[in-house]
């Protein structure tokens, strides 16, 4: 439920919560992390000495979300494991969210196998010209697979939608601050418990803990994970080479490209070219890709994937 490298939060058979470390090595091969367990993934553990209780065997992950760490640049943090969607909180405005934003997280998730939903929220908001800008990037993101959801936290557009969703799922929760995940948590469950108990509070007194990620029981089952102060994950483990494989429309037309490696930007004969001037597919996806392409700082390219 959390980790922050030394402490556990530990949900027990019996949906109890308890305090956990850890013995021994769990390690991600050729990464360094700063927490070897993360939120979400699937543990044993036994009582130890003083009612501490000691994490022994981790379960093999489905997947896992990895953060590299802005001040120690050798090392990583596992954001979360084990997750079945990631949901993007999405906002035409107030705060304004870019394609750039959305494709650079859509990237990160396709890397990681996570499927993504896009939720655009605060349609109570909207402007006529907001509206219509809105049809247009659902038609833009739908076409290519991904489930759009438009939301209002506060008249209760789309929540029904999302709880359904939700359902016994483990979701990974992202998005601008301000966007209204919050908001919108507390409207898909008005009882959830966004406080994980207090049985820990010695152990992360004086820590960052905010920047951790955290866990939370929906009431009808299923789990939310938070991530305060995460705007989104890095993307450590691509090689910016392989990017054009995670914008999902042009994998699916590399092999008309003449080259096979073609990477869409000036090779003779590329179908993804053709289908931009063709209007098949969307000029904004195309110019984000470039612009992850083009950026020179393979480092900023990768660390600050969302700022
Ligand atoms: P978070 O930072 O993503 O958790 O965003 P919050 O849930 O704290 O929401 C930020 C602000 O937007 C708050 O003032 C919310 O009341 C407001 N808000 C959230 N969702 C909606 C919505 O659907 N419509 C409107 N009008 N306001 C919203
Ligand atoms: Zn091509």
């Amino acid at each position: 439920m959390r980790s922050t490298g030394s402490w556990y939060i530990v949900r027990n058979e019996d949906g109890e919560l308890v305090d956990a470390r850890i013995k021994g090595k769990f390690r991600i091969k050729g990464i360094k992390t700063t927490n070897p367990i993360a939120v979400g993934d699937w543990v044993r553990y036994k009582e130890g000495e003083n009612n501490e209780f000691v994490i022994t065997e981790i379960e093999d992950r489905k997947n896992y979300v990895i953060r590299k760490s802005v001040n120690l640049s050798k090392q990583a943090h596992i954001i979360g494991a084990n997750i079945d969607y990631a949901l993007l909180v999405v906002t035409l405005a107030n705060p304004r969210t870019s394609t750039g934003f959305i494709d650079r997280f859509l990237v990160s998730t396709e890397a990681y196998g996570i499927e993504t939903i896009l939720v655009f929220n605060k349609y109570d908001l909207l402007t006529e010209e907001e509206k219509e800008e809105l049809e247009y990037l659902i038609a833009v993101y739908s076409l290519i697979g991904y489930r759009c959801v438009v939301s209002s936290a506060i008249n209760g557009k789309g929540i029904e939608e999302i709880r359904e969703l939700l359902k016994d799922k483990t979701t990974l929760l992202s998005g601008h601050s301000g966007a209204g995940k919050s908001s919108l948590i507390n409207a898909i469950d008005g009882s959830i418990e966004t406080k994980v108990g207090d049985i820990s509070s010695s152990h992360y007194k004086g820590k960052h803990t905010t920047t951790f990620a955290e866990m939370f029981p929906l009431s009808f089952g299923g789990d939310i994970i938070d991530t305060p102060g995460i705007k989104g994950f890095g993307i450590i483990d691509i090689d910016k080479e392989e990017l054009n494989h995670y914008f999902v429309e042009m994998m699916e037309l590399l092999p008309n490209c003449k080259f096979s490696n073609c990477k869409h930007i000036d090779e003779p004969q590329c179908a993804v070219k053709k289908a931009v001037e063709d209007g098949e597919i969307a000029a904004e996806r195309y110019n984000n890709y470039l612009a992850m392409m083009l950026e020179e700082d393979e480092n900023h390219w990768r660390t600050n994937i969302y700022n």
